[in-house]
């Protein structure tokens, strides 16, 4: 498969520092975006084609085009970092690019190749270096790789016909004031994903199948809602879009891979970070009950969620139809926030990079 040159058609108004800067004081989350974006288009018999840079806008589709329908859509989601010197990286692009790939064969959709899915970020990053936020705090540059299916036409099958787009949003910290544990629901009868579907991809359409019962979960008071499996109702998953830890003493748990659960690059890199601070850290199994528990009998020091958009996440209390309990003492735990801390300061450059996750993009 050949990577396409990136053509750069630049605009010709970018916004004026000021209001930028005026965006940057206060970038929220997915609310502002950047003067630029990528998009590379792909054709059965053609492959990828018409590789471009270019003003940041809406799209024009035919209201037949097939994604409208039939939800064939990918995503992806990572950072870029100012760091210390003013250079910009981003955290380990190809971990998405290939997180891409396996979302693409899902949904039987063309895969990009990896270079060129770094290339595109890259260029988008370094035409709108201006919006990534200062060194110093929590803000980054958040990029949205996607994909839909173009082809026009109500038939039921494969696109012939995809478009590949990058876009790039400023994020402000997280947490504004300071991190905060989150409330979790539990969600003891609706699922997000069954053995055999597509848990495992990154797509709208597990995002649309959470919705509802996040809704029903903020009326409980809760900001996020936990998934159980979807054949015994027992073994806990993750949340609607972020993966979960479990701390006991010195020791991380994450619940494995069983195919209905998203792979993280997050949940994947403190796999890693938790043994270079002297953690033991595995993927296993963990039950409702064995999480209640252990809660209660105190051996499960600490649990969090994780995600490129929060990075770490403190649960603080689990509510359920049966019942609610606080975890640990509400606040946010030792180790996770040292966790947390460190991958951090890897992605600002405050920490060595020592596993080579930084993909430097120049200044
Ligand atoms: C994106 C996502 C995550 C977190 O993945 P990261 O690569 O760490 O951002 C977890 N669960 C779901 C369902 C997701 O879509």
């Amino acid at each position: 498969m050949t990577t396409p040159t990136i053509e750069l058609k630049p605009t010709s108004s970018p916004l004026s520092d000021a209001e930028r800067e005026a965006i940057l004081a206060a970038p929220g989350f997915g609310r502002h975006f950047s003067d630029h974006m990528v998009t590379i288009q792909w054709t059965e018999g053609r492959g990828w084609h018409d590789a471009q840079l270019v003003p940041y806008g809406p799209l024009s589709l035919d209201p037949a085009t097939t994604v409208l329908h039939y939800a064939q859509e990918i995503f992806e989601g990572l950072k870029a970092y100012r760091q210390p010197d003013g250079t910009v990286a981003t955290f380990r692009p190809e971990a998405n690019a290939k997180r891409f790939q396996r979302s693409a064969h899902r949904l039987g959709m063309p895969e990009l190749p990896v270079e060129t899915f770094i290339e595109a970020c890259d260029v988008l990053v370094q035409h709108d270096k201006a919006w990534v936020p200062a060194h110093g705090g929590e803000e980054s540059f958040y990029l949205r790789p996607f994909m839909i299916a173009t082809e026009v036409g109500l038939g039921v099958k494969p696109a012939n016909e995809y478009l590949f787009l990058v876009i790039g949003s400023p994020a402000g910290a997280y947490f504004a004031g300071g991190v905060k544990p989150v409330t979790i629901w539990l969600s003891e009868d609706r699922v997000r994903a069954v053995p055999g579907g597509m848990g495992d991809a990154k797509t709208g359409g597990n995002y649309a199948a959470s919705l509802l019962a996040q809704a029903e979960a903020s009326a409980k008071g809760c900001d996020q809602v936990a998934y159980l499996d979807a054949v015994e109702h027992k073994w806990v998953e993750e949340l609607g879009g972020m993966n979960l830890y479990f701390v006991y003493d010195n020791h991380i748990v994450t619940p494995a891979l069983t195919g209905s659960l998203l792979a993280g690059v997050t949940r994947d890199s403190l796999l890693t970070v938790a043994r270079d601070l002297g953690y033991t850290s595995e993927e296993g199994r963990i039950s409702i009950d064995q999480w209640r528990e252990d809660s209660a009998n105190g051996t499960l020091k600490e649990v969090f969620a994780c995600g490129t958009a929060a990075v770490i996440t403190p649960v603080g209390t689990v509510k359920s139809a049966g019942g609610e309990w606080v975890q640990g003492d509400g606040t946010p735990g030792e180790i996770t926030m040292k966790l947390r801390d460190r991958l951090l300061d890897i992605q600002r450059g405050i920490a060595e990079d020592t596993h080579g996750w930084m993909h430097p993009l120049g200044d």
